[in-house]
């Protein structure tokens, strides 16, 4: 088997928003759970009640990280299918036909509502400011009569902007708008109670808090009618037909509990890792802006533009000097259209294309970081040297 994906083993992966390495207790957990439990959690006997109770376990676990109850956390294939899930499941089953999203939304909010769109629905795209916040007096003013849903994202998995939820909740509860909010990237990262906040929908992905690929869960509040996706026996309340994905959701459990019970310690510890990289960086290069809000950003987020820099280019180059980093969101990364959040903070095409995210998790190290503040400024002055853009 190759080891470390079969990389060097000094790599330094700095690429946590586009996935996460699964924690060694997540992963031993499930080991342990594959030695003599396989039963189906519908079925009556004692090995079905087995795979039924860590079912329930991993539930308790997830609902505790996010301030909800047990029965209101729907597990599902991972984040795109509980974005999908919220927005559809609510406005199949609510009156009203605008939707309310905003610019800078992950595909998985964003497309689902241009296909919405296509089906008759209305929707809003507030815009945001230089720094990526949406306004709460825009959201405001967007509302009509007519408006059922807003999905807003939480803390922006490109440039970290975290937005003021809790205002903008407050406002959809004003207004009878049922509000959900994609958290995939805020938790784990920042304290979340859906219940003080006034969230009605939160979606949650297991392989960006180091669970696994394939696995994730929606909130959804106890008051909030939802149609379901998938049909058939009546899986979780009805919300989400299918045999639960036992392994994976025993995983997703433990990922949540190690978040709540370490995450005062690990946000402090990515803090100081960002904060050096970002200082480092903004000392030792020219010509470079600071993407996203200066302060109310998440605590493992940096994404820069590079003056006369491809930022593909300066990926592939980093990738073989052993780091993982990227360009844009990992979604978009493989096609050429400029990032949508970066158009939406202003950028322009070319300081979009010469973007760089770097992404942190509670596995780097601050010896990572300072390896990475000699690697980064070299590999970008030797881009500019090649550079037709860059005039000393
Ligand atoms: C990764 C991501 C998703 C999609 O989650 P998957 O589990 O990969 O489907 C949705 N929203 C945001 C903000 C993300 O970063």
């Amino acid at each position: 088997m190759l080891s470390n994906g079969g990389l060097p083993t000094k790599y330094i992966y700095l690429d946590n928003a586009a996935t996460t390495k699964t924690d060694p207790r997540v992963n031993k957990t499930i080991e342990d759970y594959l030695e003599d439990c396989y039963g189906n959690p519908s079925s009556l006997h004692r090995m079905g009640r087995e795979s039924s109770d860590v079912v329930a376990e991993a539930r308790e676990q997830v609902a505790e990280l996010i301030g909800a109850r047990e029965h209101e956390i729907v597990f599902t294939s991972g984040g795109t299918e509980s974005d999908n899930l919220a927005i559809k499941g609510v406005v199949r089953k609510n009156k009203g036909k605008h939707i309310i999203t905003s610019s800078i939304e992950h595909p998985a909010v964003y497309n689902t509502c241009k296909y919405l769109e296509k089906d008759g629905y209305e929707v809003t795209y507030l815009p945001v400011d230089k720094d990526g916040l949406i306004k709460p007096e825009d959201f405001e003013e967007a509302i009509k009569k007519d408006t059922v849903l807003a999905s807003l994202i939480y803390a922006s998995n490109e440039i970290g902007t975290i937005e003021p939820i809790k205002e903008l909740a407050e406002i959809a509860k004003d207004k009878d708008v049922i509000f959900h909010t994609d958290a995939v990237q805020t938790v784990g990262k920042l304290d979340i109670d859906v219940k003080k906040t006034g969230i009605d929908l939160l979606s949650i992905s297991g392989h960006k808090i180091h669970a696994s690929k394939g696995v994730g869960a929606l909130y959804v509040a106890d008051d909030v009618k939802l149609e379901p996706m998938m049909h058939g026996g009546g899986h979780e309340n009805g919300r989400r037909s299918g045999t639960e994905n036992v392994t994976c959701i025993i995983g997703l459990g433990v990922a949540c509990k190690i978040e709540r019970t370490e995450m005062d310690k690990n946000i402090k510890k990515m803090k100081e890792m960002r904060d050096r990289l970002i200082d480092g960086i903004m000392e030792n290069v020219k010509e470079v802006k600071l993407n996203g809000h200066p302060t109310k950003r998440l605590p493992n987020n940096a994404n820069f533009s590079f003056k006369a820099v491809e930022g593909e280019a300066l990926v592939l180059q980093l990738d073989g000097r052993g780091i993982g980093t990227s360009t844009g969101s990992a979604c978009s990364s493989k096609k050429l259209r400029p990032s949508r959040t970066l158009m939406s903070i202003g950028c322009g095409e070319v300081e979009a294309h010469s973007s760089l995210r770097l992404t942190l998790s509670r596995f780097n190290t601050i010896e990572e970081i300072e390896r990475s503040l000699e690697i980064i400024p070299e590999v970008v002055g030797n881009l500019r040297k090649m550079s037709p853009l860059w005039e000393e």
